[in-house]
């Protein structure tokens, strides 16, 4: 990396020339104009580069993904409308119905419901293992029609931290790539390329965002897996794709392939794009992601420390905590902390949580986290609602959890808040 990630974050994706507007501005327009057919049909083809409509690509979006491929240190990326569809096109740009792919368990509920169910629907299977398996388990999981491997570095709400080496290992051995969804540390904290994931994928609605004001995703290539080397695995991107007159992307694009396939072919066909206007609201909440971060990690290391003082509280989770299953995990992969978010239960259980929840004043009750201002979910009965017991074990969601987004304001102003508030528990 030549620039720091803090200069980054100001920086990359966006070079005014003489004259320029100084701030990236929005290219609020559909569609662009062309002197001939002849240069507007190269386009068409792929031949040429250059914008057409927006549904394919838009200055504005390119801008905004260029700044977060230089932040995660990939060599091409593109936005999407959420972190649903990011994940989606990520895994669906590989796989197709007869396909199958693992997926690491402890994953934010509304990706696992996408694997399940509506994937499996498509033809898709998943395995889902969980992020603490053996090698041994890992390795048995693979089958002859197996496309990739995915899991979160920190994983929503659960915080299991990946072991990203152990499943970069497994995936490459079986000649696939390992698919991460970085939404928790950002690439300010944890930069999984290094480690030998393949693909990263991000809501951006959450850190990047970061005010609560936009629902968005972001999907990073680094470069590094040799589709040609796996060609038979991969016919999508080595074989001739006919609906672009025999485009062989690996072979064309190289490095790009991937992420020219999802634009080209992916949000051509399922149009899940960002709009130019909140790619605009993204990237000014990027500027500040490297500020923020360090404040909502020291924010809610403090806060862990002092719930977990609290005889009214049953058990707290933060990978901060030296007691923490990942804390060895999380002091290899993200040395300078991990997110904002803590998850704990009360001593009084499930009907003490709700009280407690309902009295806090600071801290507001919304399906959000990775906001700048503190909120609490209780997810087995919102954002994991549709899980089975079963399910909700292995995605690590507890009952009685509450789900604790610590945001920029003062830790000591928050401390009082829950502490009133955990007078009513
Ligand atoms: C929120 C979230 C998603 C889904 O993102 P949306 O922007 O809400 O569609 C995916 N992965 C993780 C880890 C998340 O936290």
């Amino acid at each position: 990396m030549d620039k720091h990630l803090e200069t980054l974050c100001v920086q990359a994706g966006y070079s005014p020339k003489n004259g320029e507007p100084r701030i990236l501005p929005i290219y609020q327009s559909t569609t662009f104009k062309y002197e001939s057919s002849e240069e507007m049909g190269q386009l068409f083809d792929l031949e040429a580069s250059g914008y057409f409509y927006t549904r394919l690509q838009n200055p504005t979006n390119d801008a905004v993904a260029a700044r977060i491929a230089a932040l995660e240190g990939g060599v091409a990326a593109m936005l999407t409308s959420s972190g649903q569809a990011a994940n989606f096109f990520a895994v669906f740009n590989i796989c197709q119905a007869g396909d199958h792919f693992i997926s690491a368990s402890a994953i934010y509920g509304g990706t696992l419901n996408l694997f399940s169910t509506t994937m499996k629907k498509m033809g898709i299977e998943v395995t889902f293992i969980s992020p603490d398996c053996t090698e041994e388990e890992l390795n048995a999981a693979f089958r002859e029609n197996t496309k990739c491997v995915f899991g979160e570095t920190l994983s929503n709400p659960s915080l299991a931290v990946l072991d990203i080496e152990k499943f970069a290992k497994a995936a490459h051995s079986h000649g696939v790539p390992l698919i991460v969804d970085n939404t928790f540390p950002t690439p300010i904290n944890l930069r999984p390329f290094e480690f030998g994931a393949d693909i990263v994928t991000h809501s951006t609605t959450k850190y990047m965002d970061g005010h609560a004001s936009a629902v968005g995703g972001a999907i990073i290539d680094s470069g590094n897996f040799d589709w040609s080397a796996h060609a038979e695995k991969f016919a999508c991107l080595t074989e001739p794709d006919e609906s672009y007159h025999g485009i062989r992307y690996a072979e064309k694009f190289g490095k790009a392939a991937y992420i020219t396939k999802a634009t080209s072919q992916m949000m051509r066909d399922l149009g899940s794009i960002q709009s130019p206007q909140n790619a605009f609201l993204l990237n000014l909440g990027l500027e500040t992601l490297a500020l923020r971060m360090a404040q909502h990690c020291k924010n809610a290391q403090k806060i862990a420390e002092w719930l977990e003082s609290n005889d009214k509280i049953a058990w707290v989770n933060y990978p901060g905590l030296p007691g923490n299953k990942y804390h060895a995990l999380a002091q290899k992969y993200m040395p300078s902390g991990t997110c904002g978010v803590i998850s704990f239960g009360v001593k009084s259980g499930r009907d003490g949580a709700m009280a407690f929840m309902d009295h806090l004043q600071l801290a507001a009750i919304v399906t959000h986290v990775a906001d700048a201002r503190t909120c609490v979910l209780h997810p087995a009965s919102t954002t994991h609602r549709q899980l089975t017991d079963e399910q909700l074990a292995a995605a690590g969601v507890p009952g009685d959890m509450i789900r604790l987004s610590v945001g920029i304001e003062n830790a000591d102003d928050l401390i009082a808040d829950l502490e009133q508030a955990l007078a009513h528990a």
